[in-house]
């Protein structure tokens, strides 16, 4: 089976194929097949909401199951920010640098027992008769005092799994216990009875 995936990140797509080739299913992306996914607004309210969005528009362009994805920060200190705002917290869209400062920032008094947080994956795919598949999962951790590390992307640098540093660890390191790489291998299990 051929599912196309509405992403042009190379790391998302080879976690994918990681998890999924091994069902016989073959990743694809648009450029692979020579189609145009349109850019879609990702004006949901929830990770799932945007997640289908995306997935559902880029069913709709290729004729393919389409699968995308869609995830955040959960800080417990700041009432659940940034959440479905995490691209955007500093108020610009993708600045990784400025994200972490403004997270630093307001967690600036906050003593480390308070420091709780969680990473938040939803995944959808979508047929082209209708049906769709969406999971959830997630990755529970506390947020440093300063940046560590330096590898990943986002917030990595802030986040500390249970003792692994997400801006240290390596990306199979990662990929064992992060809300991605288990919300992936939830959809591989829900794919695995759907084919
Ligand atoms: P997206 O769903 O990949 O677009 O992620 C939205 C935003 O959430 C990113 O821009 C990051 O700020 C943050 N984020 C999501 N997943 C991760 C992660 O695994 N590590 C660090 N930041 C993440």
């Amino acid at each position: 089976m051929k599912i196309i995936i509405a992403t042009h990140n190379m790391k998302k797509r080879a976690e994918l194929e990681r998890i999924l080739s091994p069902l016989g299913i073959e990743i694809v992306t648009d450029n692979d097949i020579g189609c145009t996914l349109r850019d879609v607004e990702e004006n949901g309210t929830t990770f799932e909401e945007n997640a289908f969005i995306k997935a559902q528009a880029g069913c709709e362009d290729s004729g393919l199951p389409c699968i995308a994805d869609d995830s955040g920060l959960f800080v417990d200190a700041l009432g659940g920010a940034p959440g479905i705002f995490s691209a955007r917290y500093c108020g610009v869209h993708g600045n990784d640098e400025a994200n972490n400062d403004k997270l630093l920032k307001e967690l600036e008094n906050v003593p480390d027992e308070e420091r709780t947080a969680r990473f938040v994956c939803a995944v959808c795919c979508v047929f082209p008769d209708g049906r769709k598949l969406t999971v959830t999962d997630s990755c529970e951790g506390t947020i440093f005092h300063e940046r560590h590390g330096n590898g990943g992307f986002g917030y990595d640098v802030l986040f500390n799994c249970n003792g692994q540093p997400f801006g240290e660890i390596s990306a199979e390191e990662k990929d064992k216990v992060s809300h991605r790489g288990k919300a992936l291998r939830h959809l591989a299990e829900e794919l695995k009875n759907y084919i």
